[in-house]
């Protein structure tokens, strides 16, 4: 079969390997669909660790064709690859922190992924999903399973103001996401295209400056979410949010860049800044909103592309205004 492998930084291959056998436990998934991540472009640039050689794609779902010993999920069901397997004794797993599990292993990361026509990954990190569900929406569980982490720190609830920053797939999604908890949101992005998806989806007003967000909220917003993962947009996070406000970080900077904060400025004005690190216990939510299309991830499908441009698209940066890229193998 063909896989999108990654060698080395900058070293990203579409070669030939043999199907994979799944182990005890595993499921042998034919992979209906993958999504290309900021995080796919930060491991092709070596700036988040991985274990090359490995098939890259973290982001898929595909149709059970085969088990490993002591596997119950039946061939034929549709399921969304979890990738992140945690070991369960290390001190953050045990006190329930499994997000920050010290030997958690990531599919797509740590062990091969989905962009290839086949994956295997454990059977308890697949999340069942619904028989006549469009394949393409499957592949957004991860993405929101992360948004969701982010959201549950901030906690926001009816009637607050909800803060965007970045209209990408995380920012369109915490945008949903906060608007179903009955916040009023809005997103803030210079791209035209991503505000008028973002107003689609249930954002209640856009804006392109952080000038912009302030002349239409004055105290700022109760919740703040960073979702670009750009260092100004961080650094300009707690000055948009009101006092006594929380400031949430989900994007994802390269690792050893640095942002300037004003610790005065949060103390005076009691502002949390929190960071939301991908999906604690959240798989199963996101599969469930994505099922019964309470999360609406149709718009978010910029283009949908074969393996073999997958690559390509990896190494290059995102087009203006696209959102998701999803690599069919199939
Ligand atoms: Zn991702
Ligand atoms: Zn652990």
């Amino acid at each position: 079969m063909q896989a999108v492998r990654l060698h080395a930084t900058g070293d990203l291959r579409t070669e030939e390997v043999p199907v994979p056998v799944p182990g005890p436990g595993e499921v042998l998934v034919r992979v209906e669909a993958a999504g290309i991540c900021g995080t796919d472009r930060h491991l092709y640039k070596g700036e988040f660790p991985s274990a090359p050689p490995v098939t890259l794609g973290h982001e898929f779902c595909g149709i059970v064709v085969g088990r490993g010993a002591g596997v119950d999920i039946p061939e034929g069901t549709r399921v969304a690859c979890d990738p992140n397997d945690w070991c369960g004794t290390c001190d953050a797993c045990l006190r329930g922190r499994v997000n920050l599990c010290a030997r958690n292993v990531a599919t797509g990361i740590h062990r091969d992924g989905g962009f290839a026509e086949f994956a295997t990954f454990p059977a308890r990190k697949a999340a069942p999903l619904p028989a006549d569900l469009d394949p393409l929406h499957g592949a957004f569980c991860e993405p929101l399973a992360c948004t969701l982490h982010g959201v549950d720190l901030g906690a926001p609830v009816s009637g607050e103001r909800v803060l965007v920053i970045g209209g990408g797939v995380i920012g369109l999604l915490a945008v949903q996401l906060a608007a179903l908890a009955g916040a009023e949101v809005m997103l803030l992005t210079r791209h035209p295209a991503k505000r008028a998806l973002a107003s689609q989806v249930g954002a209640a007003v856009t804006a392109a400056t952080p000038g912009e967000v302030l002349r239409l909220w004055p105290q700022g917003a109760d919740l703040t979410l960073e979702c670009a993962g750009v260092a100004e947009t961080v650094a300009e996070a707690p000055r948009l949010t009101r006092s006594g406000g929380r400031v949430v970080v989900l994007g994802v900077l390269p690792k050893g860049e640095r942002v300037p904060i004003e610790p005065f400025d949060l103390l005076f004005r009691e502002v949390q800044l929190r960071f939301a690190f991908i999906n604690p216990f959240t798989q199963a939510r996101a599969a469930a909103l994505i099922s019964t299309g309470r999360v609406k991830v149709a718009p978010l499908i910029s283009r949908t592309i074969p393996l073999s441009e997958a690559a390509a698209a990896i190494a290059a940066p995102p087009g203006p205004g696209e959102v998701k890229v999803l690599v069919l193998p199939g």
